[in-house]
């Protein structure tokens, strides 16, 4: 099955150049997913092709009128729903948030800029709204590309074999552990030596431990959400204690 995501914009190549690049540029020619980017300026029927106006009660800055992105979805019926508004107030996007878009058939984003859209576009046709954090940016077409990237890679087939988005961060709701590759020491600094032990079974605790560690130390709300640790974590973390260096130089 061929996700089909839609994106509405007024900067269609900026979200086409992106998503057409590696990662997604090859998932797509492989058809896990599909792309449709509208730039609702093209549904626009003044000779300026105006999408904003000023604001109904004053004001700084400009907003985005209804009904370019109306007329958008009505020209278009086949574009994918739900339709979802990227929005700094919207639900919070997470690993869970692409898991749950990862199993649909498709979902269409709408990107706002200036101040945001007219309230009656989500009152009428958006069916979801997500942010992607708790900041501000100038326009939806980064935060969809965030969405759209994180989704495709979860999708099977997306990733070549020497890829996985199985065992990384948040995918047991962990961060992950740290990784090393050649050469075995860069400035002084080595590697833990177990990871160039061959004993397979001994670097996967090893590695679940410092994976337990890091989130430990890092994000006690993950442990918490996974109900807190279990007998198991805690023998594995006893048996391999936090790395040390396990840190930041700054
Ligand atoms: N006035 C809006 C507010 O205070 O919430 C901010 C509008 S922002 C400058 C313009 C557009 O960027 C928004 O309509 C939204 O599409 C997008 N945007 C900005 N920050 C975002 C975020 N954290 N997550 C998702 N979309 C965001």
């Amino acid at each position: 099955m061929t996700l089909r995501v839609d994106v509405l914009t007024l900067f269609p190549d900026a979200v086409t150049q992106y998503a057409t690049t590696s990662v997604l540029g090859r998932a797509m020619e492989r058809q896990v997913w599909e792309l449709h980017v509208h730039d609702f300026r093209d549904a626009t029927s003044d000779v300026h092709r105006t999408v904003d106006d000023t604001p109904f009660g004053g004001g700084a800055g400009m907003v985005l009128r209804a009904e370019p992105i109306l007329q958008t979805l009505d020209d278009h019926p086949e574009i994918a729903r739900p339709l979802i508004a990227l929005t700094p107030s919207g639900r919070r996007f997470t690993h869970a948030v692409a898991k749950e878009l990862s199993a649909l058939n498709g979902f269409a984003l709408l990107c706002g800029r200036y101040e945001g859209f007219d309230e009656r576009v989500v009152d009428l046709v958006v069916d979801d709204e997500i942010s992607i954090g708790d900041y501000v940016l100038a326009g939806g077409e980064l935060a969809a590309l965030c969405v759209i990237e994180s989704v495709v890679r979860l999708l099977p087939g997306a990733l070549g074999n020497d890829e996985s988005s199985v065992d990384e961060t948040f995918s047991e709701g962990l961060l992950e552990y740290p990784h090393y590759t050649k050469p075995a020491e860069v400035r002084g600094l080595g590697v833990p030596e177990i990871l160039r032990s061959g004993d397979h079974a001994r670097i996967e605790r090893w590695r679940r431990a410092q994976a337990l560690h890091r989130t430990v130390a890092r994000r006690a709300d993950l442990i918490e959400q996974r109900g807190g640790l279990s007998d198991i974590d805690i023998a594995v973390m006893a048996e391999f204690p936090l790395l040390e260096g396990n840190g930041h130089t700054g």
